[in-house]
């Protein structure tokens, strides 16, 4: 018997992710390639629709349509990518849900990637039911999430309100690629972790470089450093988790990304930094989750958005 599925596709900077989704929600399987923007749009594109091919030939699936979510803020009108010149030089105004919708004859959808998350943890995930729900996604940057009542909050002309980037310590770090100082993403992401490893770690540990991921298995080995790096990063995701629990007192925060698989080590100073920071709203009252997909939240968020009112 043949099964309708979703083509969900995440467009990072570094990564692609392709995979194929049921309309109740589970992945049935998915592959991961190299961005390689350089090559140009119309390379991703082409292999992106191979992906999209071979996963649907491996058994007996029908191509329901696809969703797209991607780094940026996109132009909902037409459906063409918006300003992502930072992740993907050269691939600004391209029409990529027309492009997919001529090749695969399927409705198509594209979302900005933290929003296409949002959208599938409250669809099938750990938000399901919640009224006000938010989606914190901490990887290379940070992506935040806003859903009220089922729905999407969109800003102005449609934009993404971009709540990684709110200022947390205005005194500490670099400028982050966004233009301010102190924001989330420059001081939490795993990006920052990795970075603040490099400047204050690397030369003591001979060890040039690690990822977020390396630097926590160090911490839980007991490397001073690494210790150090943690609960550096446990405490700035602490003010930002405040930060939105004050200003948005939710249901629930939930927590994805690669780092959050290290949500362990974190979660102390989150509840520490709560405590202290959200006096004024019923924060014991707000549940603060690792979210369902994890890594797949965005290729499994952007399949929802077909089965979801808020279509493009
Ligand atoms: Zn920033």
């Amino acid at each position: 018997m043949s099964i309708d599925v979703i083509a969900g596709v995440d467009i990072g900077g570094t990564n692609i992710s392709v995979g194929l989704i049921t309309k109740t929600g589970e992945l049935l399987g998915h592959n991961e390639f190299p961005t390689e923007p350089a090559q140009g749009f119309e390379s991703a594109v082409n292999k992106i629709a191979s992906h999209i091919t071979e996963l649907i030939q491996s058994d007996d699936y029908v191509l329901f349509g696809i969703g797209i979510g991607c780094t940026g803020r996109h132009n909902r009108a037409d459906g063409s990518l918006g300003n992502v010149e930072a992740f993907l030089p050269g691939w600004q105004s391209k029409n990529i849900t027309s492009t997919f919708r001529d090749k695969f004859n399927v409705p198509v959808t594209l979302e900005n990637d933290a929003d296409a998350a949002v959208i599938g943890e409250h669809t099938w995930g750990i938000g399901k039911g919640t009224s006000r729900f938010l989606l914190v996604t901490v990887g290379t940057g940070i992506g935040v999430g806003l859903s009220i009542d089922g729905q999407l909050y969109r800003g102005i002309e449609g934009a993404h309100p971009e709540i990684g980037h709110h200022i947390v310590d205005s005194s500490e770090g670099t400028v982050c690629w966004c233009g301010s100082q102190g924001c989330w993403e420059g001081l939490a992401s795993s990006g920052a972790m990795t970075d603040w490893w490099i400047n204050n770690c690397s030369d003591a540990q001979d060890v040039k470089s690690m990822n977020a991921h390396e630097i926590c298995r160090a911490a839980k080995m007991g490397n001073k450093c690494a210790i150090e790096a943690v609960n550096r990063q446990g405490f700035y995701l602490g003010v930002g988790i405040s930060n939105l629990m004050t200003l948005f007192a939710p249901d629930m925060i939930a927590l994805g990304g690669g780092l959050m698989r290290s949500l362990d080590l974190f979660m102390d100073n989150i509840q520490k930094s709560i405590e202290i920071n959200c006096t004024l709203v019923p924060h014991h009252n707000t549940k603060v989750l690792p979210a369902r997909f994890g890594t797949e939240a965005v290729l499994v968020g952007a399949a929802s958005t077909l089965v979801t009112s808020d279509i493009c």
